[in-house]
């Protein structure tokens, strides 16, 4: 189908003012924030409900056209993005929360909503949503439940598969289906986590079933200062060890607070070395005895300094502080490439130190900010377009960290997922006969190969997908797969 048919047909389906076909508008769309990764969608379409969202799939499906949902396109990891082009769904303008059930701990809301909505519609009435990737104020549910987000919070109450209750979704099939819902157990296979973090390859998500959690009767944030990020992460296996799950512990070091205090000036201590922000929440007498705990740990470790914030003002500005560091790296680099990586907790000063290594050997200064509670590693490699050669240092160096941390026992992702930046080191994690179940489970849902085609699995095991064609731009040599 050409562009100009195709364009038409989707215009009977969401209306004109649905649809974007303007090469030039649609270069708005051609990246998430892993802006390296590029490739512009032929045409962009705003359907405003699940049953134009299957009208749309059933179009693309029935030309062989792919098809790229998009919700906020924050992702890290282009996914959002279109490099073999075809049509993008954003579903933006899907943004009701449509049921809130308090007495049974659920919603369901459209896939537009957005994170942080959802968690003030209900948080008047002691309750919130549980995932809080640091983009919520703009990341959709629909995208977090499709890249299995994490956050601060996903230590002590889990990243969004332990709160997704069920989907609706339009799968590379054309139908419309709802996998899972608001009650618990159902028996038969878990497809619903089959969805979640499946990063668009098997369908659209319409709706979203969500559990809702109910706010702790206390809350501490504490913050902690170290003379080095190493001494930092060997006080955080220390407090896990103990028996103690935070609700966060988060680490961030020099160049990360510098940065921080520059831009957001969330009260940490410029000439720190290292933080943890540690929080607890829960019943409040044991919130009580935990903190105690915790700073004995926390002393016991090398802390120089363990600040508890004295109100709401306070632990917000801290918050805020950590919230805000990726954007707040501005201040301190020109360009910087983002990692997510994770090791097992206990290897965390190791990983760190090797970490630092990778980036001197390079002449690069690296960031950390990352939720060190789960082992999960954030590196910010700091570089300048500008420098001829630094911008494919930061990418050797990305890779050189993604390498030490499977040697020593960890994965690529924690939580952004995978998309076209990770699909290379699936091989490394996985075998053959893993990839092959993984990319059969595909087939399933998508058989013609058109949902989000590029993404997430090694060029071989999914090679029923169309081959590279227009909207495709050039990435540095070894990142197509
Ligand atoms: C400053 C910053 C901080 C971040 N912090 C965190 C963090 O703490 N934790 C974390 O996990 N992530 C974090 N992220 C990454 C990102 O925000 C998350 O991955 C988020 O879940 C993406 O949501 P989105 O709506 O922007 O999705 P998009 O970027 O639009 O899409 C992400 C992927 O999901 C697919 N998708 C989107 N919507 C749908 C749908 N309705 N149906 C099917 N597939 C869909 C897309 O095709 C794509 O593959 C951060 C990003 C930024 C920029």
């Amino acid at each position: 189908m050409d562009h100009r048919r195709l364009a038409e047909a989707l215009r009977e389906i969401v209306g004109p003012d649905g649809v974007i076909a303007a090469a030039d508008d649609c270069l708005v769309y051609e990246c998430d924030m892993l802006v390296y990764y590029k490739g512009a969608p032929d045409v962009v379409v705003l359907p405003s409900s699940a049953a134009q969202v299957a009208a749309v799939v059933r179009l693309c499906v029935e030309a062989g056209v792919p098809i790229v949902p998009r919700g906020s396109g924050t992702g890290l990891i282009g996914g959002a993005m279109a490099p073999r082009g075809g049509v993008m769904i954003g579903v933006n303008r899907m943004d009701r929360v449509l049921e809130v059930d308090l007495q049974n701990r659920y919603a369901i809301v459209e896939p537009g909503v957005i994170n942080l909505a959802l968690t003030r519609a209900v948080e008047g009435r002691g309750y919130f949503f549980a995932p809080d990737p640091s983009s919520q104020m703009v990341s959709s549910i629909g995208g977090n439940a499709a890249t299995n987000a994490g956050g601060p919070h996903a230590l002590k109450y889990g990243s969004a598969v332990s709160h997704v209750l069920g989907v609706e979704v339009a799968t590379g099939r054309g139908e419309l289906l709802w996998l899972g819902g608001p009650v618990q157990e159902r028996p038969g296979y878990d497809l619903t986590g089959a969805m979640v973090g499946s990063e668009g390859t098997l369908g659209v998500i319409t709706k979203v079933a969500v559990k809702l959690t109910r706010a702790g009767e206390a809350v501490k944030t504490a913050l902690a200062t170290f003379d080095s990020i190493e001494v930092a992460s060997e006080a955080v296996s220390a407090i896990i060890a103990e028996g103690i799950i935070p609700a966060a512990l988060e680490a961030l070091d020099e160049p990360i607070i510098r940065a921080i205090e520059a831009g957001v000036k969330a009260g940490y201590p410029a000439d720190a070395r290292a933080v943890l922000l540690i929080e607890l929440d829960g019943p409040a007498a044991e919130v009580e005895v935990q903190a105690e705990t915790v700073a004995r740990i926390c002393r016991a470790r090398g802390a120089l300094t363990l600040r508890v914030a004295k109100d709401d003002a306070e632990r917000a500005l801290l918050w805020k502080g950590r919230k805000e560091a990726a954007g707040a790296v501005g201040r301190i680099t020109h360009n910087y490439v983002l990692q997510d990586a994770v090791v097992p907790r206990s290897k965390l000063p190791e990983i760190m130190a090797q970490v630092q290594a990778i980036a001197a050997a390079r002449d690069l200064v690296v960031a950390n900010v990352f939720h060190a509670g789960d082992g999960n590693l954030h590196p910010l490699i700091c570089y300048d377009e500008r420098v001829p050669g630094q911008f494919e240092s930061a990418l050797e160096a990305s890779d050189a960290i993604l390498d030490a941390c499977i040697a020593v026992g960890g994965t690529v992702t924690g939580e952004h997922g995978v998309g076209m930046d990770k699909a290379k080191k699936l091989a490394l994690l996985f075998s053959e006969d893993d990839l092959a179940a993984m990319a059969a489970v595909r087939r399933v849902f998508d058989p013609r190969g058109v949902m989000n085609p590029g993404k997430i699995f090694p060029s071989h095991a999914a090679c029923f997908e169309a081959a590279p064609g227009r909207g495709a731009r050039p990435v540095p040599e070894g990142m197509w797969v």
